[in-house]
């Protein structure tokens, strides 16, 4: 049976440079993951488009990165094709009027970089995303929250890629509040192998951000008191994916006040931890296998469960080829 690699050196498509065995750890924030069979960044939408359409047609398992900012990667890494719409990377106001303006930003944008870009031109509404790792596709598809801020309470419309058997199709979708809700979106689909692809899974090709006439100094001043709140959050100390478990309200304290109280502050496994100061991240203290941090994971919700009957869900997407890894 032919490899991924030689599947896709037969596609030959123009404005995409295909690296081969891409160690996936340079990849995710938490610096682990092994090799993908085949890595692409197309150059523009018609590359991104292409590339989609070739992969499809021959069959290669295709998955989508983003950031990297909320995933852990298998120590095996992935049997197939990764695309990330990183060079997706354009920013413009497309409507303007007196009190609302639309701007749109590409999948590959990160939200940082957008929050900037915002506050240069004086412009309010995202700012609370500013130092929020990752791209606008996987702030789009986390339904990102930041300080009580949803994306999904500024998004106006999302420009679609829909992987079809006669070619990609490209549509501007109004927002819709249905299928969103805390850290979900329609993006989201429970039948789907993670990051996976497939004829039934739309892509984030750019997405529309309602902002409001604001006052420079004020909302950069917001933005740097946000910034280094992260920072004394102890956000960037280490390699992490941020929050490892979604808070729930039927809980009635924060996920991380939970893991706290039943002393699991500093629980390692390798060189995996639960952070010493915060019992909601899980962090990489340098040698870190995926494993070592699935297997964290796992002891800690099997301890929230045995004492407090509550079940953690895990906000991080774990992706990648886990068989044969001691599950
Ligand atoms: C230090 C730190 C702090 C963090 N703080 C926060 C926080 O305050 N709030 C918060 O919500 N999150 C936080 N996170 C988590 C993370 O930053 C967000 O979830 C972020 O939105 C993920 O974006 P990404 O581009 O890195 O996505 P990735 O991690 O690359 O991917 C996440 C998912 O999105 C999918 N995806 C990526 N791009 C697209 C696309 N174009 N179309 C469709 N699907 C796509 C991927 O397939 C995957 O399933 C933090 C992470 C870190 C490391």
């Amino acid at each position: 049976m032919a490899t991924v690699r030689e599947l896709w050196e037969k596609c030959n498509i123009r404005g995409v440079v295909a690296r081969f065995d891409e160690p996936m750890s340079l990849h995710t924030s938490f610096r682990v993951g092994g090799p993908a069979d085949v890595f692409v960044e197309p150059a523009d939408i018609d590359a991104a488009r292409a590339a989609l359409d070739a992969a499809l047609a021959a069959r290669i398992p295709t998955y989508l990165v983003g950031g990297g900012s909320n995933l852990v990667v298998a120590d095996r890494g992935i049997r197939g094709l990764v695309v990330s719409l990183a060079s997706l990377s354009s920013i413009d106001a497309i409507r303007s009027g007196p009190d609302v303006t639309v701007i749109r930003a590409g999948a590959g944008v990160p939200m940082d970089a957008l929050a900037d870009w915002c506050a240069a031109r004086s412009f309010s509404g995202v700012e609370r995303f500013a130092g929020l790792p990752g791209t606008v596709g996987g702030a789009v598809y986390m339904n990102a929250r930041c300080y009580d801020l949803s994306v999904s309470d500024v998004l106006a419309s999302v420009v679609v890629l829909s992987p079809r058997a006669k070619g990609c199709t490209l549509e501007e979708v109004p927002f819709d509040a249905s299928g969103w809700a805390y850290k979900r979106s329609p993006f989201q689909r429970a039948d789907v192998e993670p990051l996976r692809v497939t004829e039934s899974t739309p892509i984030v090709a750019a997405a529309d951000f309602r902002v409001r006439p604001g006052d420079r100094a004020g909302i950069e001043a917001e933005m740097a008191r946000l910034r280094s709140d992260r920072e004394a959050k102890g956000h960037f100390r280490f390699p992490s994916a941020g929050s490892m478990f979604k808070n729930d309200r039927a809980f009635g304290k924060p996920t991380g006040q939970i893991v706290d109280e039943l002393g699991l502050r500093g629980l390692s496994i390798g060189g995996a931890a639960v952070a010493p100061w915060h019992g909601n991240i899980v962090i990489n203290t340098g040698t870190a296998t995926a494993w070592d941090i699935r297997e964290l994971v796992r002891r800690v919700k099997d301890a929230v469960r045995e004492r407090t009957g509550f079940d953690l869900e895990c906000e991080v997407v774990f992706a990648g080829d886990w068989e044969g890894e001691n599950t």
